[in-house]
């Protein structure tokens, strides 16, 4: 069989394997040696809301510039800090810096934090959440929590009881990469989910008559079990007129910006507000 593919064939299939598993080693090396305070920042990504024509919230994401390698994305270390270990100090990182982020805001402006399937099955990571909030002063409807249903499907019991506690003292909790999991009326009725993410993919291939109708059909579970509907990714004009068409209440994607530092995004909200006023003001004047 192996005599089928060649002999050099396999032999950069080893050599790939193998380059896979040192880079990911140097990442892991990397990330036990990180200073977390320093080398973890913060970039916000606003939520547009199409019924009030402005940014409601943000979603905060995690940059790490690691001292050895430099810029690494968030989707090459936070896999490889949930397999190791290093989440928990990740995610506990974020929310502090978060919280931070808000209190040096004169308006706040909300904020989500995501969650990775480590966190949300240890109590010790929820309470240590709900502890940094509670010392911040801060209202817990500030932060809104996002998870994933495969992250959830880890330890449903576990997840839905910390999640409970979560919201019980009034965080949102949103419902990320909607679509791309298992779309569970039964679990996701019993969960305390205010919003659907619909996951960034679809907004990929709207050229497709097949994927409006599935934007269709997962805006409708939104709206059968009553929560909020996001839809992800939108990049263009173009498809925020498809988007639209399918009817969520919010959308976040390059359009309404890319994830900013925290000043600019205050900036960003500050100038809609002035914006906003003169509108009214006008509105008054004619009418
Ligand atoms: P996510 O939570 O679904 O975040 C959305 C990702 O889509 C972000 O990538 C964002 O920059 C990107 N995005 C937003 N709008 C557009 C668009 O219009 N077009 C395109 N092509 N992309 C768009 P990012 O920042 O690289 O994050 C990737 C993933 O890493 C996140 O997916 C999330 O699962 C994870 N992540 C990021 N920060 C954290 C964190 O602090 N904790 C945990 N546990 N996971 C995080
Ligand atoms: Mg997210
Ligand atoms: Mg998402
Ligand atoms: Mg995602």
């Amino acid at each position: 069989h192996a005599k089928k593919h060649g002999k050099n064939r396999v032999v950069v299939f080893h050599d790939e394997h193998a380059k896979e598993a040192a880079e990911r080693f140097q990442v892991e090396q990397a990330l036990r040696a990180a200073d977390f305070d320093t080398e973890i920042n913060l970039v916000f990504q606003p939520q547009f809301d199409l019924g009030k024509n402005k940014i409601v919230r943000a979603e905060t994401l995690a940059r790490w510039e690691s001292p050895v390698l430099g810029k690494i994305g968030p989707d090459q270390f936070i896999k490889i800090a949930e397999e190791s270990g290093l989440i928990a100090r990740i995610t506990l990182t974020v929310v502090g810096k978060a919280l931070r982020v808000l209190k040096s805001w004169e308006d706040p402006i909300p904020l989500s934090i995501n969650l990775s399937s480590h966190d949300l099955i240890s109590d010790q990571v929820i309470d240590q959440i709900v502890r940094l909030v509670s010392e911040s002063g801060l209202n817990p409807s500030l932060i809104e929590f996002e998870v994933t249903e495969t992250a959830m499907m880890v330890d449903l019991e576990k997840a839905s009881t910390n999640l409970l506690q979560l919201s019980d003292i009034g965080h949102p909790v949103a419902l990320d990469d909607f679509g791309t999991g298992y779309c569970n009326f039964n679990y996701l009725r019993s969960l305390p989910i205010s919003k659907l993410k619909v996951d960034r993919s679809f907004m990929e291939n709207v050229g497709d008559p097949m994927t409006e109708k599935i934007l269709h059909s997962l805006a409708g579970i939104a709206k059968t079990l009553d929560v909020h509907c996001l839809l992800e990714g939108v990049e263009n004009e173009l498809e925020l007129i498809i988007a639209k068409r399918v009817g969520p209440q919010s959308v976040q994607g390059y359009l309404f910006g890319e994830p900013m530092n925290a000043t600019e995004l205050y900036l960003h909200v500050e100038a809609q507000n002035i914006m906003e006023n003169k509108g009214d003001r006008m509105s008054q004047v004619v009418g």
